[in-house]
């Protein structure tokens, strides 16, 4: 009977998921931990499994468990019974448990399985060590590609990050430890703060996970509990547990957890979800579902550390200037600095002197900020900005229609006051540089519909007027003098 299992095992090396649909994954079944049937843990947590008929694998210990639960049932003193291993346990009852019932180990779905740990030398060499970090005016440098302006916030989580993945790449932690540099990014909304995070985590190569603290309540409620964002990250980091140990997890909307004031209800996504996040924040072994966000008897659970995870959290902190506004006139008023009272109320840069006295009053309570020693600012867009997130980064939207049209052998150009106009659109909408990608999608549906279809047309200019809708893109056909030159020479320049 058991030979068959085997020869089942050889001859079907994907795994099939529960959803019956077979895995074409590259990765093979050995990659993976084999888990406890019983208590769901991995074979490096619980040692040496135990393989069963059924592909099923057990623990030790539940196997103990199981043996005393069957002598209590009195079976255990049958005639005949004291030589287990002759016994079929496929259709047996063993103990309280039916074995029969079981699904093979194969049917659980590879998104639900940890990897095993890769031996050291297996390691990729593009993953981060200590030499290939790189410093922080580099780490800058590169964000510079992609996130305009910000340059305080960018100059401070370049630091930031380096000082981390220095920390935890360091093997000799010895008396001198460092401390974990967990962030808080205040900003208004669609300035760049997920933005930044997701292209540091990109050029590092290191896992992120980002969620959203609105979703998160204390366990046992309805939403997920504050661990769901470890399994998040794991599912970034493939599954992988040392990598995740490693990762980032950007916690958005941070702002929607303060603490609700004068309210007598219990505050389940409020300050307790606060509470909940602070041994995370601070580094503890959590156990953590794999391959779903909510505890069950059927998910496999693993245990992620979080004392190398950064931490970034990010709010918009709605009328906080008011708060900040009073503190500095209550400050001002105490002292030689009197006549200073209005001075700052039409001051744009009021944010950037946000404290965590501000913030503390705002809502947030103070072990949670003790947790996040790094704070600081991002400022609202100007026109100016906008205009250069249309143009400057490495990957800007309106970069993408050209490359795209320019397959096509048209030439796509924006003049000035398209962009002003853009940016005047978006300034109108106050959803930050979000807004940008609505408005230009909007009005580029219908050139990338026509166009197209029309192959003797060779550039198309957009104006500001047709972007306020009062007239129509400028069109050049194909053959056109001015246009063949201009293309011969950006074809040179290619070159
Ligand atoms: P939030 O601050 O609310 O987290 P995001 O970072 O998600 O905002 O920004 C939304 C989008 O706007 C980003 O995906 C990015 O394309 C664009 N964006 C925002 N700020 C910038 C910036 N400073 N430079 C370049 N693009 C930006």
């Amino acid at each position: 009977m058991a030979e068959n299992y085997d020869d089942i095992d050889k001859k079907t090396p994907d795994t099939v998921d529960t959803d019956g649909h077979a895995s074409d994954d590259k990765d093979n079944d050995d990659d993976y931990e084999k888990y406890c049937y019983l208590c769901r843990r991995p074979e490096s947590v619980a040692g040496k499994l135990i393989h069963m008929p059924g592909d099923i694998n057990i623990c030790a210990d539940c196997m103990q468990r199981s043996f005393d639960s069957f002598n209590n049932s009195g079976f255990g003193n049958m005639p005949g019974l004291g030589n287990m291993q002759f016994i079929d346990l496929t259709n047996m009852p063993f103990g309280n448990i039916d074995m029969s019932k079981f699904k093979a180990q194969n049917d659980v779905p590879k998104s639900q399985k940890v990897k095993k740990k890769a031996p050291k030398e297996k390691k990729q060499e593009e993953e981060l060590t200590l030499k290939t970090i790189p410093a922080p005016h580099k780490i800058k440098a590169m964000l510079d590609e992609y996130v305009v302006g910000q340059e305080y916030a960018k100059k401070v989580i370049s630091v930031a990050v380096y000082n981390h993945y220095k920390r935890v790449l360091t093997d000799t932690m010895d008396d001198i430890e460092i401390e974990k540099s967990n962030m808080l990014m205040v900003g208004p909304t669609g300035c760049g703060k997920t933005y930044i995070v997701k292209t540091i985590a990109r050029l590092l190569k290191v896992p992120l996970a980002i969620t959203d603290a609105t979703t998160l309540t204390e366990a046992g409620y309805i939403g997920d509990d504050v661990e769901s964002v470890l399994s998040k990250l794991l599912a970034a980091a493939d599954n992988d547990v040392e990598k995740a140990e490693r990762g980032i997890v950007f916690i958005d909307e941070i702002d929607k957890i303060a603490k609700k004031q004068n309210s007598n209800s219990r505050d389940v996504s409020g300050e307790s979800v606060q509470q909940g996040l602070l041994k995370l924040l601070e580094g503890a072994d959590v156990e953590v579902p794999v391959g779903s966000g909510s505890k069950n008897a059927m998910v496999p659970m693993t245990t992620i550390n979080t004392r190398n995870i950064l931490f970034i959290c990010g709010g918009a902190f709605p009328d906080i200037e008011e708060i900040i506004k009073q503190r500095i006139s209550r400050q001002a008023s105490m002292g030689f600095k009197a006549e200073l009272k209005d001075k700052y109320d039409d001051d744009p840069n009021l944010l950037r002197q946000v404290t965590t006295e501000d913030l503390r009053e705002f809502g947030m309570i103070p072990e949670f900020l003790g947790r996040l020693p790094v704070l600081f600012t991002l400022d609202a867009l100007d026109k100016d900005m906008y205009v250069s997130i249309l143009k400057e980064p490495k990957n800007a939207i309106l970069k993408q229609y050209k490359k795209l049209l320019a397959l096509d052998e048209v030439d796509l150009r924006f003049d000035d006051s398209a962009y002003e106009a853009v940016a005047e659109e978006a300034i109108k909408r106050k959803t930050g540089a979000r807004a940008l990608r609505a408005i230009i999608e909007k009005f580029m549906l219908d050139i990338m519909y026509q166009i197209p279809r029309d192959d003797t047309i060779g550039r198309v200019t957009i104006t500001g007027d047709y972007i306020k809708g009062k007239g129509s893109p400028i069109i050049e056909l194909r053959g056109t003098p001015a246009l063949e030159e201009a293309s011969a020479t950006q074809i040179d320049k290619q070159d």
